[in-house]
């Protein structure tokens, strides 16, 4: 299915972003996977990509810094050829009630998770543009529709990406290329952990029950497929119908 292409995917050692890369690789494409300091588990995360025949490199690079980004996406074109598909996954939290809330606890997320999504598309766009292909898949949050007490800077950060992906998507529609937002509800992962056994919170997820880092991929790999070549600046929901 996606034999030939090549992925980047941002926050690639652990939770979702490394189930995206396995979902990824399982359809063919060659993967670049991103992470910020979890080496051991990059590289490990890299060597399981290979069981399925693709190519799979893990590079360091922390999103918010622009020339990290910039030297890394050079690197992945030198190592790969081409860039295909770009998820921006890496994300934060710095979770505290608005009064107790630093500003670096906003700086801090605004910067990795927002500002993160500007410079990878800002380093992939032309690429994209000059091949008249590509897709871009950005990972907001249900926080950022609905907004979560306790988290002031991550939903502004995940709200900002939905206004970012549909400006995209219109910027580059044109030529071909889909940029779509996917919101997850509560995923179970590292950012999650201490949810797993709150259970007036899984008591208001309509299924009762936290979502599964492979379904999310799933969830991905249809947005950077063929399949959905006419969908673009669009924002999809994966929550059990926490947000409906
Ligand atoms: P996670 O398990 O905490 O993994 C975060 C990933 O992001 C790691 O690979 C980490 O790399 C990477 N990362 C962190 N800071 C980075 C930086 N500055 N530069 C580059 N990479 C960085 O998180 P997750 O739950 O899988 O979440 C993945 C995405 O889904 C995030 O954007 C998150 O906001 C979003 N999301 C998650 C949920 C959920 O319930 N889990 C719900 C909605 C949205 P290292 O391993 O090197 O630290």
């Amino acid at each position: 299915m996606l034999n030939g292409k090549v992925a980047v995917v941002t926050g690639g050692s652990r939770g979702i972003g490394r189930a995206v890369c396995t979902r990824l690789a399982q359809a063919g494409a060659d993967v670049a996977l991103l992470y910020a300091s979890s080496a051991e588990k990059a590289e490990a995360a890299a060597q399981e990509l290979r069981i399925y025949g693709v190519r799979a490199v893990a590079y360091a690079c922390r999103v918010e810094d622009q020339q990290e980004t910039a030297d890394t996406v050079a690197a992945v074109v030198k190592d790969f050829g081409r860039i295909d598909i770009l998820v921006n996954n890496a994300g934060i939290t710095r979770d505290k009630l608005m009064l107790s809330m630093k500003e670096a606890d906003f700086d801090d997320v605004l910067n990795v998770n927002l500002k993160g999504v500007y410079h990878m598309i800002r380093q992939v766009y032309p690429l994209f543009a000059r091949q008249k292909s590509g897709k871009i898949i950005n990972i907001s949050s249900v926080s950022g529709l609905i907004g979560n007490a306790g988290q002031v800077n991550y939903s502004a950060s995940k709200a900002g990406i939905i206004g970012l992906t549909k400006s995209v998507a219109r910027e580059l529609a044109s030529r071909g290329i889909c940029c779509n937002a996917v919101a997850p509800g509560f995923i179970q992962t590292d950012m999650t952990e201490k949810f797993t056994e709150n259970e007036s919170l899984l008591g208001s997820i309509p299924m009762k029950r936290m979502g599964r880092p492979e379904e999310v991929a799933g969830l991905v790999l249809f947005l950077a497929s063929e399949q959905s070549d006419y969908i673009t600046g669009e924002v999809i929901r994966i929550d059990g119908g926490l947000a409906m």
